[in-house]
């Protein structure tokens, strides 16, 4: 529309794209824009990508930096499928809660493939637990049991509520379990359940795991939570709490009797939660299946009622530069941005 602030991307016909300058995209706009279907394509789009190599993740950078206790890293790569190019940067910054800011803080950079000019500045916070929470939608959505009733909820703090959000979407889902190491969290999950017309039951751990079909794991735990004698045939478990060297959330002995499955093979034997079955040398890296063959219809995925799938969702920089681009992109459309020049 005339009123739109930014200027047209083409002057008249046949003539090159005018350069607007850089996009910024702030974190109320992202989550005005990004749905969770879009955050489902864009991500299962890039796990496809990944496995056909088109798609890859550059080392991932992570220090401590000194100051403020803080993590500060980046994750970046480049997606040849979906032409997006950029990095991730933030960590985690403990002292935040004193300040009523989110410890974790992110900041998307999009660069253009064609020419390396700056494209984006997309807030990273929301989209970060948008792609985490698609992500085992896109388990589950390729793994569990199409009559998976019951779905247990191993975590209630921040990433929780929109990993429920985003699972009840993919099975007709029943009823909601819950196990959190603060119970004092739980109530917040459990409204979201409310909202979603869902039963809730707060239970123990076993109990969580004799009654879940499908089971999400979103915690900083640093010990297994989850035993592997508790988990019945046909379950799918997707774990998304480890993303770091130590943390672990189920049992290493469940990775040997589970179908493995990860985003990223590399961050899965490192960092994610197939380092301690790989390091007690209960599985090897040939035994875990990059999610995007299954996608792809290259690698089988589950292939019986019995079968316990796991998937290990270690959260790789090409997620965040995928639904980044996107909520530019539907952004830019409802000309809910402001750019600048460098
Ligand atoms: P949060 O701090 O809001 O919540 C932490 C959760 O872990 C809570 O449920 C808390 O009760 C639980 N917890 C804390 N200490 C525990 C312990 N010793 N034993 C068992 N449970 C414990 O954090 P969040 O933002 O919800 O993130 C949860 C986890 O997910 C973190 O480990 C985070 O690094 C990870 N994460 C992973 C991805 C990914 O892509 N895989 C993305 C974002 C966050």
């Amino acid at each position: 529309s005339k009123e739109n602030h930014a200027p047209e991307n083409h002057s008249h016909k046949n003539s090159l794209p005018v350069n607007k300058g850089v996009s910024v995209v702030s974190e109320a706009v992202c989550q005005e824009v990004m749905g969770r279907a879009d955050a489902f394509t864009a991500v299962e789009n890039v796990f496809s990508a990944m496995a056909k190599n088109t798609a890859y993740n550059f080392p991932v950078i992570r220090e401590a930096i000194g100051h403020a206790d803080a993590l500060y890293g980046f994750k970046s790569g480049f997606d040849r499928d979906g032409m997006v190019l950029g990095l991730k940067s933030g960590g985690y910054w403990p002292g935040n809660v004193q300040k009523d800011l989110t410890n974790h803080q992110s900041t998307v950079i999009l660069f253009d493939p064609d020419t390396g000019q700056l494209k984006s500045l997309v807030g990273g916070n929301y989209l970060t637990a948008v792609r985490t929470a698609a992500s085992s939608a896109v388990s589950i959505a390729h793994l569990a049991r199409k009559d998976s009733k019951v779905l247990g909820m191993v975590g209630a703090g921040h990433q929780s509520t929109f990993q429920l959000r985003a699972a009840v979407e993919q099975r007709e889902f029943e009823k909601i379990v819950c196990w959190n190491f603060h119970p004092e969290q739980i109530p917040k999950l459990a409204a979201v359940a409310e909202e979603l017309g869902l039963p809730f039951e707060s239970v123990t751990r076993e109990e969580l795991c004799a009654q879940a079909d499908v089971i999400i794991t979103i915690t900083s735990a640093f010990e297994a939570l989850i035993d592997k004698d508790w988990i019945k045939p046909g379950t799918h478990i997707a774990c998304m709490g480890t993303d770091t060297v130590g943390k672990q959330e189920v049992d290493a002995k469940l990775l040997a009797v589970a179908k493995v499955f990860t985003d990223e093979l590399a961050q899965s034997i490192t960092l994610g939660e197939a380092q301690h079955a790989i390091a007690q040398k209960l599985i090897q890296q040939s035994d875990i299946v990059p999610i995007g063959e299954v996608i792809n219809g290259t690698k089988t995925g589950r292939t019986s009622a019995e079968d316990i799938t796991l998937f290990d969702g270690t959260g790789v920089g090409l997620q965040d530069l995928a639904v980044a681009s996107v909520a530019a992109e539907l952004a830019e459309a409802k000309g809910q941005v402001t750019y600048f020049n460098l």
